[in-house]
């Protein structure tokens, strides 16, 4: 039996934990190829108003789908304790499908993460399917061990700030965002590719925090309820306080209610730091490589100009 898992949003980061998962249960694991943009362009027409380019590109993953899978894979996260806590567009994601994809890929649906056990909606969902409590319960365990050694190779301490001269390469930037959108190259804008051709070295959260995205951080004394929100903050908090990067870049989904609320916390952080530069780079559906390169040189002129200046402090 062939499942599809969706190369785009949450499979950022646990799609190996779905692979190792599914394929332990002995069914055919089928991903779907990254999406380009010409291909984006003629399938994503399906949803009405303004929704964020992550959850925009689902379609043109389960359209692919179509045909080549039993059911499509999209896990339903909805608030559970020591899990994953995302927002409203997404949780909801498999209830909409259903509706404007009824042509589409069969969508079986439930929680799933190397977090906590698989409860009473995968057994409802796998027993059927003729798989036991006990295998459930042995591909969560060999999947969650897969995903923590991954999590271990992620795992990088921020390389620290150019000492200069004039400007030299390397330069570190912290670049953070939803991992869904820093690793899918369709909403990166081949932003952490760039950024390492001109010479930098590039850090996301995922390096530097990755068992964050289930820890409840605070800010000011608050805390921060999503979780690929907190990891943001936490890895600019752990960045600042270690060894501070020459510059940071928020990568923002436009129309993202977390990112705006998130966004200018981040910059706020960064103002309060001296020579610190900050960019924000807003990626939705007209987003173009171009646009992005050219944000990119005139912030990394920025950067140079500050490690230039601080080499003649
Ligand atoms: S958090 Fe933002 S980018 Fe992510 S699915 Fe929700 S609206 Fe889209």
């Amino acid at each position: 039996m062939k499942v599809g898992l969706l190369n785009c949003l949450l499979y950022y980061p646990l799609g190996p934990y779905w692979e190792t998962f599914f394929r332990e249960l002995k069914f055919d694991v089928v991903v779907s190829p990254a999406l380009s943009r010409d291909e984006f362009d003629r399938r994503r027409t399906r949803f009405a108003g303004d929704i964020c380019l992550p959850v925009e590109s689902v379609a043109g993953h389960l359209d692919w789908m179509k045909g080549r899978v039993d059911f499509a894979f999209i896990p339903k996260l909805l608030d559970r304790r020591g899990d994953l806590y995302i927002c409203p567009v997404c949780a909801g994601l498999p209830s909409v499908i259903r509706h404007v994809f009824a042509d589409g890929p069969e969508v079986r649906s439930f929680p799933l993460t190397p977090f906590s056990e698989p409860g009473r909606e995968a057994r409802r969902a796998l027993l059927p399917l003729g798989r036991s409590p006990g295998d459930i319960r042995r591909a969560h365990v060999v999947a969650r061990d897969r995903y923590a050694a991954l999590e271990a190779e992620w795992r990088a301490d921020l390389p620290g700030r150019s000492p200069g001269p004039a400007g030299v390469p390397p330069r570190t930037i912290l670049v953070l965002g939803m991992p869904y959108v820093l690793g899918d190259p369709l909403t990166n804008g081949n932003l952490p590719d760039l950024l390492r051709q001109r010479g930098c070295e590039v850090a996301m959260p995922l390096n530097l925090v990755p068992r964050s995205m289930i820890r409840r951080v605070h800010v000011a004394g608050y805390p921060i309820y999503w979780s690929f929100a907190g990891m943001s903050l936490h890895s600019l908090e752990v960045a600042l306080k270690e060894r501070r990067p020459d510059g940071v870049i928020y990568l923002s989904s436009f129309a993202c209610g977390v990112d705006s609320v998130v966004v200018p916390i981040v910059q706020a952080v960064c103002r309060r730091c001296e020579d610190l530069p900050c960019l924000t780079v807003t990626v939705d559906e007209h987003a173009s490589a171009a646009h992005v390169e050219v944000r990119v040189e005139a912030f990394l002129d920025c950067v140079d100009a500050g490690i230039r200046k601080r080499a003649l402090a």
